[in-house]
């Protein structure tokens, strides 16, 4: 029964790779790897490969934010090969970025280099080579035990990466598991070995076809291919759903991750608050130093993390979180105690009222004032933030909220974090074409007023407007 729907997921998904002609990357991608010879890999590709795992899982996203440091490590340590082992470790630490890590991280560092330093050595001996020919199961437990791998999938997943035919997708048994429904922990890497075996009779076939699966579910995206099973965005477009169990019972039925995927898309705005608080609430947030390091940085990892992020990847998950926890600030801000009876008709009224909040934001933010027709505040209405131009502050971003709100003006507002209030040109240039679509749309912009640290700029008060 098993066997008989492994090869039928196996042939839906091959059906499928020949349709859309993603079979030939695959293969591309597939073959050099799998008709490499087995081979005893050099020690700098070990390491590589190997350093980004010593490190404590919270230093982790920031390695992935910041590689090259790990690459100087690795140029040192073939470096100083007149130290002994113990002296070139600590040597290692003392110059490299670790040294900025709490002791107690990078005592455990250390001797986490150096138990897998005894592994290599062997390694380079021949004696892994030898045990890995002779009784791979027993390989992976040993090496898993004394290079202090946290699982038999990473272990495994190591072993790949040198060259050895291991089966070591993750990915793949969750999309199996996701498919058929099975509820097997996905963390048994050797029961999966047994169900790809049932269908690739030798170790070549069976590598292929993990390798196949794994690629095309995303643990190792290919550039122009979709991914399929790690996240349920996959699941809505994927050809097989109409045949899968986790589909039938999970995303079709599930809002809460209709509401990731909303994120996912940038559809963000199509959620409630309420429901956009649940879910940060809902991820594990655990107030760690490092965690809250993140929270206060936010914006600017949000910006490197985007720019390179595999769906379902923990750090896809951490954008996820960003993006809710950025527009929840920004919904926060826009709704900021601004007393609702004060009547606005005077620039020393909004520096009062909004200096506090202003003054001391690090990054420019350019917001409107929405006001009624008594000028009485409707909204305070945040359009954007960074170094302001034409294109971020768009006449459309303005007045689109001031048209659906009915108002009768507007008072355009932002900061300058340098302190100094004087408009820039690009300032004035704004101002004069916010003015005239104003005109054109029937909502008159009463003043521009630029808040500095100490003091402010206000266009209507220097007649410039
Ligand atoms: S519907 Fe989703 S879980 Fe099912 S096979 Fe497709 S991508 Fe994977």
């Amino acid at each position: 029964m098993v066997k008989l729907m492994i090869e039928d997921f196996y042939a839906l998904l091959t059906e499928w790779l020949q349709q859309k002609d993603y079979l030939t990357i695959i293969n591309s991608t597939c073959y050099p790897l799998i008709n490499s010879p087995e081979k005893n890999p050099d020690y700098k590709t070990l390491w590589d490969r190997f350093l980004k795992s010593l490190l404590p899982k919270n230093y982790q996203y920031f390695i992935s934010l910041h590689p090259y440091l790990l690459e100087s490590f690795v140029v040192d340590l073939t470096t100083l090969s007149q130290y002994t082992v113990q002296q070139r470790v600590t040597k290692l630490i003392e110059r490299s970025f670790f040294n900025i890590l709490p002791d107690m991280d990078q005592t455990i560092i250390k001797s986490r280099i150096l138990d897998f330093h005894s592994q290599l050595d062997r390694w380079a001996d021949g004696s892994w080579h030898q045990q890995i020919q002779m009784d791979r199961s027993g390989a992976i437990d040993k090496l898993q035990r004394h290079a202090g791998f946290e699982n038999d999938w990473d272990t495994a997943a190591f072993l790949a990466d040198c060259g050895y035919w291991y089966p070591s997708s993750r990915a793949s048994l969750k999309a199996w598991n996701k498919f058929s429904g099975n509820t097997s922990s996905p963390t048994e890497l050797f029961e999966w070995w047994d169900l790809l075996k049932k269908i690739a009779t030798e170790p070549k076939k069976l590598f292929a076809l993990d390798f196949t699966f794994e690629r095309t579910f995303g643990a190792r995206a290919i550039p122009g291919m979709p991914t399929f099973c790690i996240t349920p965005a996959a699941c809505f477009e994927c050809p097989l759903n109409t045949d899968c169990s986790y589909y039938k019972a999970s995303v079709k039925l599930n809002p809460g991750i209709n509401l990731e995927n909303l994120i996912r898309m940038d559809d963000i705005n199509k959620i409630e608050t309420t429901q956009l608080i649940s879910y940060l609430a809902g991820e594990r947030w655990t107030e760690s130093p490092f965690q809250k390091r993140l929270i206060n940085n936010y914006p600017e990892l949000l910006q490197a993390l985007s720019a390179d992020v595999h769906p379902g990847s923990d750090d896809e998950r951490l954008v996820l979180f960003l993006k809710g926890l950025q527009a929840i600030s920004e919904r926060s801000e826009s709704r900021k105690t601004i007393t609702d009876s004060v009547v606005f008709c005077k620039s020393d009224i909004i520096f009062k009222e909004l200096r506090f909040e202003l003054a001391k934001q690090k990054q420019e933010a350019f917001y409107t004032l929405i006001l009624d027709n008594k000028h009485r505040k409707i909204l305070l209405k945040l359009i954007t933030r960074g170094t302001l131009n034409q294109s971020l502050v768009h006449p459309r971003e303005v007045f689109a909220p001031a048209i659906q709100l009915r108002a009768a003006a507007v008072i355009l507002i932002h900061n300058h974090p340098s302190g100094d209030p004087h408009p820039s040109s690009q300032d004035i240039d704004i101002t004069k074409r916010l003015i005239e679509v104003g005109n054109i749309v029937g909502i008159n912009v009463l003043d521009h007023v630029i808040i500095g640290q100490e003091t402010y700029f206000s266009f209507a008060d220097e007649e410039l407007m």
